[in-house]
């Protein structure tokens, strides 16, 4: 097996630390993310704006600090910068765009804005009994003034499983890789699934797999996590590796969820593999054999 995940030390705690603490009003030099529906505003050098940069009146949560610096978060529509109002050289980016060319602390950043800020548009008032909800200081949650209803950032959780199985014949181990019938169609993924209330990730990485595949793993070892923010506001992954109960059995799909499920031996993967900055890529870099010159 290979050393840790490649993806292992670029990513979150690093240099990007979340918080909701106001510390004082934002000074010039702090870091401004601007967004509007699901992007965010970059300057022309693909960095994140800075406080300076943006009008005085814009109506600032706070997100966190990276390296240091207090990184601050506002609605576009609130700050009066719609995508249609520009005309520099400033760009508006989707967290796809973001992720694939920004080091991993930023893109975490990136990602907690888009969730922070839809938190906050998408909860405005109190499903209990209709009040206007209010920010609960220091907290990243809002607040009902009358029936005193509080509700947190909802983080949704889902795990991805990296199945292996002894080689024929000496050979390699196996890899199992499957395709979807929608979304990226062409790619090689990992099985992966959301998380029900009630039930642990280990859990979750079993059930998953004998839904979409039809297959029983042994205990799933936890790999790492990533913060992704593709597929909605507060999503978090947990990868995992495991290895198939039985070497013998084949993958069977539903033809629904999933169209394709293969076994490949980890020194022949095929080349239609997810993007280097997914932890399903860390997950099966972590376990493939490099041949010589490759
Ligand atoms: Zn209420």
């Amino acid at each position: 097996m290979a050393g840790p995940a490649p993806g292992f030390a670029g990513t979150s705690a690093a240099g990007f630390a979340p918080g909701a603490d106001r510390p004082g009003p934002p000074v010039p030099d702090d870091l401004a993310l601007l967004v509007a529906g699901r992007k965010l505003l970059t300057g022309p050098d693909g960095r994140f704006p800075r406080v300076a940069e943006l009008p005085a009146d814009t109506a600032w949560v706070p997100l966190g600090t990276l390296d240091g610096v207090p990184a601050w978060g506002a609605e576009a529509t609130e700050a009066g910068h719609g995508p249609a109002e520009r005309d520099d050289d400033r760009r508006w980016r989707g967290w796809r765009e973001l992720v694939a060319e920004l080091p991993g602390p930023q893109a975490d950043l990136a990602g907690r804005a888009l969730a922070v800020l839809t938190f906050r548009r998408t909860h405005r008032w109190c499903g209990a009994c209709r009040a206007e909800l209010v920010d609960v200081p220091g907290e990243t949650a809002r607040r009902c003034p009358d029936c005193k209803l509080t509700v947190f950032l909802p983080l949704s959780v889902a795990v991805l499983v990296a199945i292996t199985r002894p080689g024929r014949a000496g050979g390699p181990d196996e890899l199992l890789l499957v395709r979807h019938a929608y979304g990226p169609t062409e790619l090689w993924a990992l099985v992966a699934g959301f998380v029900e209330a009630g039930e642990s990730l280990e859990a979750a990485a079993q059930r998953e797999v004998a839904e979409e595949v039809g297959l029983a793993i042994g205990r799933p070892a936890y790999v790492d996590s990533q913060p992704w923010a593709m597929s909605g506001p507060g999503t978090l992954l947990a990868g995992f590796t495991a290895t198939a109960a039985d070497p013998a059995a084949e993958p069977v799909v539903d033809g629904r969820e999933l169209a394709q499920a293969r076994w490949f031996p980890l020194d022949a993967l095929p080349p239609e593999l997810p993007p280097a900055y997914s932890i399903s890529r860390w997950l099966i870099d972590h376990l493939a054999v490099r041949r010589p010159g490759r």
